[in-house]
């Protein structure tokens, strides 16, 4: 009897047989020709005129200018409608953004870029007035405004309903008192999102967004925050000291903003999705290339089992992970809300891009641990992916509540 280890080798091949072929062009079924152009032409864009000012942009964070040269390019808004200056592309598009802003081998300006596109804006587009949407959205979307997105507060981050940011009407206007925290681009930005309360005693009913120009008296950037990672973006404190607002800054509907803040959080636990499966691959293919290369006791290191086994086993993480955030994006795309299947993609993605991270550094060997080889920030960088947006231990509860637990 033929052992199935020996059997593809020992069988009789007619010529016809099917052979694999590993390195055939696949394509999802999400993404159709004009998907694949645009990809060509972010990935020349990135590679040319982003990744080569990746490591100076660790010490001195992205310059703004990036967002001008993504507006003028038409990057900044490929799934917003011509007539504010979008591309009047379909949300795969805003993936194939995510995945492709990986080759600019900068996690934090991948991450810069995808609160404006993915984030903060996406609010203003859904909820926001004619008047509003030309005054934030169309200079956004030309990268001309910068925006931030407010949330998480020194007391409260996974507890949203727990901000203490209070809006109280006086008059004709609001004013706001209270702080954020975290904030990304919040240095740099122009004006922010910010989640406030407007009803202490309205529970999630109570809370309200507002749309406020950083010149805004009372609007202060209090400090920017070292962090482990993702160190081309900038991150802030911010405080809000009696900061008054006309009526017309409220975004949306008054009492609606916890649930307008939800639907924002599936957007963008999804691009954070599909920015962490395309980084895993990234340093999954430059940890290839290495192994082939490097060689030990006589023969590259990719020829010991142990270590193509751990190829083999990143590899299906990866695929399941891209597979989920795809076809998740795909229900979205197409109208449904399906926010317990986003959460199992953006934790299951935030999950095994940390562990390929990791494994690659492993096989690196001690060059993993040097950032000359850019994977240790990989690592880096990748870590947060757990923790924003909605950390491991929240997705969990989603999925699980889910059910009815
Ligand atoms: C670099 C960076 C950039 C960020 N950018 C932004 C931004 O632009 N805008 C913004 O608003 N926020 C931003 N955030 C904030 C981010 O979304 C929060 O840090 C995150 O939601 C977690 O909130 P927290 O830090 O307050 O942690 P906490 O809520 O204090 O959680 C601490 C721990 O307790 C666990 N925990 C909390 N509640 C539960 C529960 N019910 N069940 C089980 N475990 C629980 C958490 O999972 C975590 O492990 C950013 C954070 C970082 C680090």
């Amino acid at each position: 009897m033929t052992s199935p280890a020996s059997a593809p080798a020992d069988a009789a091949a007619p010529s016809e047989v099917l052979k694999p072929d590993f390195s055939a062009p696949r394509r999802h079924f999400i993404f159709q020709d004009h998907h694949d152009e645009l990809r060509e032409s972010i990935r020349r864009f990135v590679v040319k005129e982003l990744a080569p000012h990746a490591e100076e942009w660790e010490e001195t964070t992205f310059p703004d200018s990036v967002f001008t040269r993504m507006g003028e390019l038409g990057l900044l808004g490929l799934s917003y409608p011509e007539s504010y200056g979008g591309q009047g592309g379909d949300y795969i598009s805003n993936i194939v953004l995510a995945e492709e802003m990986t080759h600019a081998d900068s996690g934090g300006l991948a991450m810069g870029v995808a609160v404006h596109t993915d984030m903060a804006t996406p609010p203003i587009h859904l909820f926001g007035t004619e008047e509003q949407k030309q005054r934030y959205l169309v200079p956004a979307i030309r990268g001309e405004r910068i925006s931030c997105l407010g949330i998480t507060e020194p007391d409260a981050g996974s507890d949203v309903a727990g901000i203490k940011t209070r809006a109280v009407r006086d008059g004709d206007d609001w004013v706001i008192n209270g702080s954020k925290t975290y904030i990304t681009n919040g240095v740099r930005a122009d004006f922010i999102v910010l989640v406030a309360k407007t009803d202490a005693d309205a529970g999630y009913d109570g809370f309200t967004l507002f749309l406020i120009d950083k010149e805004t008296p009372g609007f202060i950037v209090e400090n920017k925050l070292e962090k482990l990672g993702m160190h081309a973006s900038d991150t802030a404190l911010l405080a809000f000291s009696d900061v008054r607002v006309p009526h017309d800054a409220i975004l949306g509907e008054i009492g609606k903003g916890f649930y307008h803040i939800m639907w924002e959080l599936q957007g963008e636990r999804l691009i954070g999705a599909a920015g962490s499966v395309a980084g895993a691959q990234r340093c999954f293919d430059k940890t290839l290339a290495y192994a082939k290369e490097r060689q030990a006791f006589g023969r590259s290191i990719g020829r010991f089992q142990v270590i193509r086994h751990k190829f083999a086993e990143m590899a299906t993480k990866i695929e399941s992970a891209r597979q989920m955030v795809y076809t998740t994006a795909w229900r979205f795309m197409n109208g449904e809300y399906p926010v317990r299947e986003i959460s199992i993609a953006k934790l299951h993605a935030s999950r095994i891009a940390v562990e390929v991270a990791d494994e690659c550094i492993q096989i690196h060997g001690g060059a993993g641990y040097m950032k000359e080889y850019g994977v240790e920030r990989v690592w880096r960088d990748m870590r947060l992916n757990r923790i924003g947006a909605g950390t491991d231990e929240i997705m969990l509860d989603v999925i699980g509540r889910s059910y009815g637990l």
